[in-house]
């Protein structure tokens, strides 16, 4: 599988990806990152928007699963109540947590997408397996070394924008 840092398709926000849009490209599961991609990382409180959307993807029939590199509770428990299989400890960007994920959901890479904050894990990740890599935005940098990563991936982000694979 190509090693990649660039992103199949980026999005500002998680919730702004539909069900008919990956239904259109084929993507039955979406694997999700969870820190700042569902949740910032200072709060557990999700928004209205993302329960809203995770009850419409549920209901639309697209499979969710989160695969976290968090070694905390935090994400388990947030699948624990709204019922979205979970998988921590992932090692993004080995192929350890997301290989789990499509066997578990029997689902060939290539209808999955993997939708997460960073290049480095999420994007080089789901790229090495197969799956359609798909970039949001960080919901909040909250210290001086997310903001750094973040600094570091802006040349992916460029090139990826200018190669028109954007949706
Ligand atoms: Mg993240």
């Amino acid at each position: 599988m190509p090693i990649s840092l660039l992103p199949k398709l980026i999005f500002c926000k998680l919730t702004d990806i539909t069900a008919e849009f990956l239904r259109q490209r084929g993507i039955e599961l979406l694997m999700l990152d969870f820190d700042n991609t569902m949740l910032p990382y200072t709060s557990r409180v999700p928004t209205e928007e993302l329960l809203s959307w995770i009850d419409e993807m549920k209901r639309e029939g697209i499979w969710l699963c989160v695969v976290s590199n968090s070694k905390k509770d935090k994400a388990a428990g947030f699948c624990r109540e709204h019922d979205i299989v979970c998988i921590t400890h992932s090692r993004k960007p080995t192929g350890r947590g997301i290989h789990q994920c499509l066997r578990q959901f029997d689902v060939s890479p290539s209808h999955a997408a993997l939708v997460g904050d960073q290049i480095f894990t999420d994007v080089l990740g789901a790229n090495c397996a197969g799956a359609t890599s798909i970039l949001v935005k960080p919901i909040h940098l909250h210290n001086i070394w997310l903001k750094l990563r973040h600094v570091a991936e802006q040349p992916f982000i460029y090139l990826a924008n200018n190669r028109r694979i954007t949706k």
